[in-house]
């Protein structure tokens, strides 16, 4: 395992965490998937101060409270669509995460929670997914000793499965 990251399955609106970062979109007015399920736990206050962040670019993030949630924070990204994989998609799914993780750090978390960002409704597949979350998270901690773990939170053990993989492949290089 490599230092920093740890990888689970579970439902990220219940970890313990600093910040939790919900795969949103372009509108970060809701929708379904995490996103939902964030809004629906951190209750309706999350979508009164979503309104007034005016959107958010894909593979760039925003920040907002927790509410009801256990984190303090919710950092909310949006991930590409999958195109097929050359219309920047991989770039874009590694901003999102680094993004994050930025913002993370400018507000003072120590602690991030992630989803498989762009796995769900946006289609992006799994497998090269989870090799871009994991190659951008490990770049941004060998860089920022101020986060001090990102747990990579799957909502299936397959996806987890594959994030440990993706980890194993990037530290045996
Ligand atoms: P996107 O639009 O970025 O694809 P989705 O919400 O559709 O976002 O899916 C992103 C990933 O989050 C998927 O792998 C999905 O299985 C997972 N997911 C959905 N709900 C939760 C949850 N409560 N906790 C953790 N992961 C979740």
């Amino acid at each position: 395992m490599s230092e920093g990251i740890t990888i689970k399955v579970g439902d990220i609106t219940k970890e313990n965490i600093d910040a939790v970062v919900n795969a949103a979109n372009n509108s970060l007015l809701g929708g379904g998937g995490v996103d939902g399920a964030i809004h629906k736990a951190a209750g309706p206050r999350l979508l009164e101060d979503c309104r007034g962040l005016g959107g958010c670019a894909t593979g760039e993030a925003k920040v907002t409270g927790g509410y009801k949630m256990p984190a303090r924070w919710i950092i909310h990204t949006v991930g590409p669509i999958w195109h097929g994989g050359h219309d920047g998609e991989a770039g874009l799914l590694a901003s999102a995460y680094r993004r994050s993780l930025e913002e993370a750090v400018r507000v003072g978390a120590k602690t991030v929670a992630f989803p498989a960002i762009s796995t769900g409704v946006y289609g992006y597949p799994k497998e090269k997914a989870a090799a871009v979350a994991v190659g951008a998270v490990k770049k941004f901690l060998e860089q920022n000793p101020a986060i001090e773990e990102v747990r990579l939170v799957c909502f299936s053990e397959e996806s987890a499965e594959l994030h440990r993989q993706a980890l194993a492949a990037l530290t045996a290089r």
